[in-house]
């Protein structure tokens, strides 16, 4: 069974019934009659249901833009021809999926299509879909979980240019975090914009999670330094790093991550655990380049795409996986707390592609 088909069942109809879920569920997840495990699995459950809707609702517009126009071109031609081929091409480079990942996802497509001599537009939506992911889906190498430490405070470093959404990410990822049960504390190393750090100190707030931070202009390294040092002495679990946002001059932003990172293993060697790069994906291409900047500047660990609630082109995770090869981590569905999701291909399929299954 292809992917669009195994997606199609797993997520489908599941707010009617809750079958299709509780299927995919009883198959693959439950290996144990225990009872407790059965409860924390019906809670698991409901929380699926909840991450799709989420995604459903996130991915709106790219639904109603890229999405649609996918299924208008079906409309128009029943059958494959060479027109549709040029007009598919082009629906999917609005789409910020990267014109070479779209050129060889065109040269598989028209082998596929010759291979199995498909001629209706209508099954080849499907192979559209498996085709597009299956890069994604098979590799094994990009792993999605963040790596928490298990003997230390796990140390995250947040990274990328101005506006993309960095403080956001780290507020709504504390209330996650600390919904875990998790100590969290929060750094504000955005020493350099006005406001940066009170912008971090009210998401400590909202989220009753702990704070470090101190006046505007100081070295954010003193800053840092002096957080991981408490989150160490005081046994936190997460420590989350803010940082400014400056890629105006590559090699000074390369500078001040290094000595960030210097402070940071002064106190634990291994740390950061993770350096996360935000990326806004309404930014589209720009957004790439940023990635690959940054890549070259220090070691990213993953990425983390806010604001895919504001695009209507939904394919920059693939570019990012074609063109930059890192893990998303995070993406980001809206503005609310629980707009921040773990990234699971699947319900990011399905969000966007449930309307033609
Ligand atoms: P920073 O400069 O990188 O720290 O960016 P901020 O965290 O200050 O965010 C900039 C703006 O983007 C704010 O208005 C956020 O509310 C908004 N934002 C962040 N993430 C998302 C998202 O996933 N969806 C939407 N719609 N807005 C977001
Ligand atoms: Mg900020």
């Amino acid at each position: 069974m292809g992917l669009f088909n195994k997606i199609k069942n797993m997520f489908k109809d599941d707010h009617d019934s809750g079958s299709n879920l509780e299927q995919t569920f009883n198959s693959n997840e439950i290996s144990s009659t225990d009872d407790l495990e059965v409860k924390d699995d019906l809670v698991s459950r409901e929380d699926v249901q909840d991450e799709v809707k989420i995604y459903e609702k996130g991915l709106t517009k790219s639904r109603q833009g890229f999405v649609s126009k996918l299924v208008n071109l079906t409309n128009k031609y029943n059958k494959v021809t060479d027109e549709y081929f040029e007009e598919l091409e082009e629906i999917l480079i609005m789409a910020d999926i990267g014109v070479n990942t779209v050129m060889s996802f065109i040269d598989r497509l028209r082998k596929r299509v010759k291979q199995e001599k498909i001629e209706s537009t209508e099954y080849l939506k499907e192979v559209i879909v498996d085709e597009l992911f299956i890069i994604y889906v098979n590799d094994e190498v990009l792993v999605n979980k963040i790596n928490f430490s298990k003997t230390s405070p796990t140390v995250l470093l947040f990274v990328g240019v101005n506006g993309v959404g960095k403080t956001t990410t780290i507020g709504k990822l504390a209330w996650k975090l600390k919904n875990e049960g998790k100590k969290v504390l929060l750094v504000a190393g955005d020493t350099f914009r006005a406001g940066a750090t009170k912008q971090l100190e009210e998401w400590s707030i909202k989220t009753g999670v702990d704070f470090v931070g101190r006046e505007e202009g100081v070295d954010p390294s003193s800053v840092i330094y002096d957080g991981v040092d408490k989150a160490y002495k005081e046994k936190y679990d997460v420590v989350m790093i803010d940082t400014a946002g400056r890629l105006q001059n590559k090699v000074n932003l390369m500078k001040e991550l290094e000595k960030i990172n210097r402070v940071i293993k002064k106190v634990i060697p291994e740390a950061p655990n993770e350096t996360l790069l935000i990326i806004d994906a309404t930014t589209g291409q720009n957004g790439i380049s940023q990635a690959k900047s940054f890549k070259e500047i220090t070691d990213i660990t993953g990425i983390v795409l806010t604001k895919l609630d504001g695009t209507a082109k939904g394919g920059i995770v693939l570019a990012i996986k074609e063109e930059v090869n890192l893990p998303v981590k995070y993406i980001g569905l809206g503005e609310a707390k629980e707009d921040l999701q773990v990234f699971d291909i699947e319900k990011y399929i399905y969000g966007l592609f449930k309307d033609m299954m």
